[in-house]
């Protein structure tokens, strides 16, 4: 008989811990999901799910609004009513919640119980109460928005992803403070639902982790719909006047001129002499990144180091006690659900079957839902020069996709990265559907398939996803047909080279 009570006990019952739970219990390992609110964690609740919901409503009201410049009649479209738009959030949500119920788990043979577990030992926890002990942990307790202590905020009432898609109104106006992807895409969403977004960033540039081109003609297409940004500016302090949230900043002189510019006399904006500008909004939004959810865990008595960013881990994902993983958001640095259910695939190898697997993150795809979207796979330019890489780079346009434009959508355009053994080694896309279309990226990286199949691949015409073989194309025709190659084509066949020009046809 085991002297554990479980075989694996897991803390935490989102992306992660669910991954882990369900594919624990089919292997036959007897496992423990202690959950503290409810099961489907931050993505379900309060992130991918609701905001990707919102974003979609905010696509169809544009979209409405936009009737004109697709040849139909001008639609005057009535003002949002948020508490409908939270509605048909909560029944996405509740669809998809019946999927991660604990009814089902527990039909796959998990144990779900609710509370707040702390450890007793590196193999008990204390559970309302009780001791229970595990021969595996895993912490997949994930990460919360992070509030950092700036002057005036704990007296500042104000949001975060939390809140946002259980508002019974939609605000008149919304200060976003970060320019991070959930400040982006709810700014944009906001936005087009109709209200006055202000983002304010203390960087020269939103989306930082991605290429500055890509990151500007983003914002470009959100300033186009009405949004201002406040790049380069630091936060003084904050205020609660009652009715409206104020934020003080200090800002950079050309651009305020310029933003101010966009912004109606009404506008409740202020500029100082010493450069301070107040600016005012009904909503303050908080998305200034994120802290993991280990506090109160007891970690510090069982001698697991962390940070506010996460758990110190091995690449098996592994504490300093080789018994307790981590997985999700607590590893710190890919915050994402596709990454948590990655990484719950490397905790049960490692954990259950004892192979040895290693996280590698080289291939992880990301995706920034904004319209158009932004996504990629591997380095991006920046990353590169960072890491000393020398590159080419091959690019395509969506304006010379002809599905793109039938859809009447030109922004954007496709990245790919070569090194000097000529591999793909990062591809960026913003575009529409980029999300999707990085999908096939994801399979060529991964299946290790060569540019010239992907080239030569027939896709479907008119497809967005032609400008991947596009991109191909260009990188193979440049590398088979040199001018060298063409001298040699033309000597073989007899061919005589450019006709245009010449005045043959009389
Ligand atoms: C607005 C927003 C939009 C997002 N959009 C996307 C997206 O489009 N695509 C994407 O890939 N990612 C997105 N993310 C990120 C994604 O939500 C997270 O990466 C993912 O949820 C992480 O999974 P996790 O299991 O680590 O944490 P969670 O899913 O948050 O699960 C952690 C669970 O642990 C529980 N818990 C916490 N403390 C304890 C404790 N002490 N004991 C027991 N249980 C505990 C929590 O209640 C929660 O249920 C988004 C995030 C936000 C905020």
């Amino acid at each position: 008989m085991s002297k554990y009570d479980f075989d694996l006990g897991i803390l935490g019952g989102g992306s992660a811990g669910l991954s882990i739970a369900s594919g624990a219990a089919q292997l036959g390992a007897k496992t423990l999901l202690i959950e503290k609110e409810k099961l489907g964690g931050d993505c379900l609740h309060f992130g991918c799910v609701p905001s990707k919901t919102l974003i979609r409503t905010a696509q169809v009201y544009h979209l409405l609004k936009q009737a004109k410049t697709f040849g139909l009649p001008k639609v005057q479209v009535p003002p949002v009513d948020f508490q409908e738009v939270a509605r048909r959030i909560q029944s996405v949500i509740g669809t998809i919640q019946e999927y991660d119920s604990e009814e089902r788990f527990c039909s796959l043979g998990v144990k779900v119980a609710y509370g707040q577990a702390q450890f007793l030992d590196p193999h008990t926890v204390s559970l309302n109460g009780k001791p229970i002990s595990a021969k595996n942990w895993v912490i997949a307790t994930g990460s919360s928005p992070a509030v950092p202590p700036l002057p005036g905020l704990a007296n500042t009432s104000f949001l975060t992803n939390k809140d946002l898609f259980s508002l019974t109104e939609l605000p008149k106006s919304m200060i976003i403070l970060g320019a991070g992807p959930v400040a982006i895409e709810m700014a944009q969403a906001f936005s087009r639902l109709g209200t006055r977004v202000f983002v304010v960033h203390r960087g020269p540039q939103i989306l930082t982790r991605e290429d500055k081109d890509m990151a500007d003609q983003v914002m470009q297409v959100l300033e186009k719909e009405g949004v201002v940004f406040f790049l380069n500016t630091s936060l003084i302090r904050t205020e609660d006047s009652g009715r409206e949230q104020v934020v003080f900043l200090k800002t950079d002189p050309g651009r305020t001129k310029e933003m101010l510019s966009k912004m109606g006399p009404e506008e409740a904006v202020k500029i100082e002499p010493d450069r301070t500008l107040t600016l005012r909004a009904e909503t303050l939004l908080v998305a200034l990144g994120r802290e993991a959810n280990l506090n109160g865990l007891n970690l510090e008595t069982i001698g697991l180091t962390f940070d506010a960013k996460g758990l110190k881990l091995d690449q098996r994902l592994r504490t300093t006690h080789t018994h307790i993983y981590g997985a999700g958001d607590v590893t710190g640095d890919y915050l994402f659900t596709h990454a948590a259910a990655y990484e719950a695939g490397m905790v049960i190898s490692n954990a259950l079957f004892h192979l040895p697997r290693k996280v590698d993150y080289t291939n992880l795809p990301w995706c920034t839902f904004t319209d158009p979207e932004l996504a990629g796979i591997g380095l991006n330019e920046q990353q590169a020069r960072k890491a000393g890489i020398k590159y080419s780079l091959w690019t395509e346009e969506f304006k010379t996709n002809d599905r793109s434009l039938a859809q009447g959508e030109k922004v954007g355009k496709i990245k790919m990265l070569l090194d000097e053994k000529e591999k793909p080694i990062g591809i960026q896309i913003l575009g529409p559907e980029a999300g999707e279309l990085i999908n096939e990226w994801v399979a060529a990286i991964n299946g290790k398939i060569k540019l010239s199949t992907l080239a030569m691949a027939v896709h479907p015409y008119p497809t967005l996803g032609e400008i991947n073989k596009k991109v191909a194309g260009d990188f193979v025709s440049k590398k088979f047909l040199s001018e060298k190659v063409k001298k040699g084509l033309r000597f073989f066949f007899h061919l005589r080279g450019r006709a245009c020009g010449e005045e043959i046809i009389r």
